[in-house]
């Protein structure tokens, strides 16, 4: 007998079984996937998008139509909650929607509850990705007024990433920005001294300040606080202080972990629930914290395929180990990068090239044909 598998966020830990939803349906499964967008935007680009190096349709898919045209029901909506014993689903949208089987893979978002936000306009947080799409047309409005003071707030890769395509996408558009990175404690604080050295290198070589030892306070109209006293005017600012795990999973009674993320175990599955998966950044691994990177949203995906193929069929679930060493290669928007695996570090254009290629593959293996020449 068929049964009801609801997939809850088309994020990077879904997008193998997003493009397989076919053999869910051909055994006579019913498939839901609920969205907020039927697009997502795949974040390995999203710097690339924001530079002017990629294009909006480059970096997305089109998950609506993905799960369309595979024989499964697109809701563009948002799950604010679930009731984990009549096993329904609530959206936004007023719908519930029950299942039988149910994977989150909701993500994660910049948290703001540290910072007072007080009618502060052109403030940007940099997930969802989307977020930079508009963040780029209100910085092209400046370049053309006056020269804008670009703020970033983020020590961290995503922050390093975004000043330097911020940079770029003002350059490229001759435009002349005043950029200040706020670090935070530091710059990288948890990366090699190498990686450090070579992040500060590239931001100074274009002129870039960076300002380390405090913390942001508080954003009021294009003037930010920090904890030391200091203020820092702006134009537009953009947010990249970290993420945590979105959905509404404490609120809705479900084990969660330390920060907050569906709590599952080496099966990606709620120990409480069997009938709840999850990936991705939502998640809190039994046992480790996983780093939110989209290495461990992808390398989780031919599991939850796997596991959800069972949990509708039977047979045994697989086992995700995280692997404790992994690539990471930062774009710094100057057309060159900052390569890091294990004592391997290097920087400039073939770093670049190497996360240009592995970014480009990972997209044309999931968009749907068309995707490219869309408006
Ligand atoms: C600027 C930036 C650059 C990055 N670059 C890299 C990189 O190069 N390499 C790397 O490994 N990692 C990178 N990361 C980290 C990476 O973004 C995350 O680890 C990755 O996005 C996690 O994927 P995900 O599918 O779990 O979440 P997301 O990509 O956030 O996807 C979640 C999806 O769920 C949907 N959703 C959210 N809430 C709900 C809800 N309530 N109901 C229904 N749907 C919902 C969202 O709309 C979204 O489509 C970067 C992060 C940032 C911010």
């Amino acid at each position: 007998m068929g049964k009801h598998l609801v997939f809850v966020g088309g994020g990077h830990a879904h997008i193998t079984c997003l493009k397989n939803i076919r053999s869910f349906v051909t055994k006579g499964h019913r498939v839901t996937v609920i969205n907020p967008s039927p697009y997502h935007y795949y974040s390995g680009m999203g710097p690339g998008m924001l530079a002017g190096t990629y294009r909006p349709q480059e970096i997305r898919f089109h998950i609506r139509k993905m799960v369309q045209t595979a024989g499964g029901e697109f809701q563009e909506a948002r799950v604010t909650g679930l009731d984990q014993k009549r096993r329904i689903l609530f959206l936004d949208s007023g719908a519930e929607v029950p299942y039988e089987v149910v994977s989150f893979n909701t993500g994660s978002a910049v948290p703001l509850d540290q910072i007072e936000t007080k009618d502060a306009g052109n403030v940007f947080t940099v997930k969802p990705i989307v977020n930079l799409l508009e963040a780029r047309q209100v910085i092209l409005n400046h370049i053309k007024a006056r020269r804008p003071r670009i703020l970033i707030v983020g020590g961290g890769p995503a922050g390093l990433e975004i000043t330097g395509n911020a940079w770029r996408f003002v350059r490229e558009n001759k435009g002349v920005g005043r950029f200040t990175l706020l670090a935070g404690r530091e710059l990288l604080p948890e990366f090699p001294q190498k990686v450090r050295r070579l992040a500060r290198r590239s931001l100074n070589d274009r002129g870039i300040e960076i300002v380390e030892g405090a913390r942001l306070r508080k954003l009021e109209p294009n003037l930010a606080h920090l904890d030391d006293g200091h203020e820092y005017p702006f134009d537009v600012a953009l947010l990249a202080l970290g993420v945590r795990p979105s959905g509404p999973f404490r609120e809705s009674g479900l084990p969660t972990g330390s920060d907050g993320g569906l709590l599952v175990n080496a099966n990606l599955q709620s120990p409480a629930h069997p009938e709840i998966f999850g990936g991705g950044d939502c998640i809190s691994f039994q046992g480790s914290l996983l780093d939110k990177v989209g290495v461990y949203a992808v390398r989780q995906n031919p599991i939850l395929y796997h596991n959800l193929m069972v949990a509708l069929d039977g047979g045994e679930l697989s086992t995700f180990v995280p692997q404790d060493v992994y690539l990471l290669i930062f774009n710094l928007g100057d057309r060159r990068g900052i390569l890091w695996r294990r004592k391997l570090i290097f920087d400039g254009r073939l770093a670049f090239l190497i996360k240009d290629h592995i970014d480009r593959k990972f997209m044309r293996t999931f968009q749907v044909s068309g995707e490219l020449d869309e408006p």
